[in-house]
Parts: C-alpha cells; sequence; structure tokens
C-alpha cells in the first residue's frame, strides 16, 4: 500500500513537504516511514545512529561509541542506497570510501539487509 498524503511531516524535527499544488503525493524518495511514523532523511539517519548507541553496553568507551554510531549510519545509508558507489556513501556520511567499503564487506558477508527484513508474524 502506498499511503497518499498532501503533506507529509517529520515526527522529529517538525520539518514538512508537500506538492506546491496541494496534491496528494507519495512520501519522498529520501524520507522513511516506520510504524506508520515519518521521518525525513535527516533524522532517518540520526535515528539509526542514537539507536545502534543505545543498544552499545554502556561499559564501552566514547571513541568506541563513536565508530558504533558511524558504523550504523554508513549501514543505513548503503541500506537506503544499496546502488550507490563506496564514494556516493562516504560522502552523505562524512567519510572515507574505504570505511564505507569495509562496512560494506561487512553487511555482505552477514547476507542481504533485504532478506533480514521483518517479513510478518508468522
Ligand atoms: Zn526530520
Amino acid at each position: 500500500m502506498a499511503p497518499q498524503e498532501v503533506r507529509w511531516t517529520c515526527a522529529r524535527c517538525q520539518v514538512s513537504v508537500g506538492r506546491i499544488d496541494g496534491g496528494s503525493s507519495g512520501l519522498p524518495d529520501t524520507w522513511s516511514s516506520y510504524d506508520g511514523v515519518t521521518y525525513c532523511l535527516s533524522c532517518a539517519r540520526a535515528r539509526a545512529s542514537e539507536e545502534a548507541s543505545d543498544s552499545a553496553p554502556d561499559s564501552i568507551t566514547r571513541e568506541d561509541r563513536v565508530k558504533v554510531r558511524r558504523r550504523a549510519l554508513i549501514a543505513f545509508e548503503i541500506g537506503r542506497t544499496p546502488e550507490a558507489p563506496d564514494r556516493t556513501v562516504a560522502n552523505a556520511c562524512r567519510t572515507s570510501a574505504q570505511a564505507v567499503a569495509t562496512v560494506r564487506g561487512e553487511l555482505t558477508a552477514a547476507g542481504p539487509a533485504r532478506d533480514r527484513a521483518p517479513q510478518g508474524v508468522a
């Protein structure tokens, strides 16, 4: 089901988007919707790194937490644009293409993200 709204509002930063003519439109390509809650791209990225940080053990160092957040952001961006070259993902995450290649390699080793997506309750 492709939801149609006149305007989409980010649940986190309250920015909203819509067509200039006021007609209904689908969710913008860069936006995400989880459980009926909609986020703009920058908030979806921030949530990805915050969730990773929250789920990391309290005992890890500050530097490790930064790495966890950065890795989660890269993984999010790869999942969002799997066809994008490492350099493009790196620019979006303000990191190096090498860092993206490392995370992409780990994700590939773990299996395609799409296959791990929740499929609903069996
Ligand atoms: Zn937002």
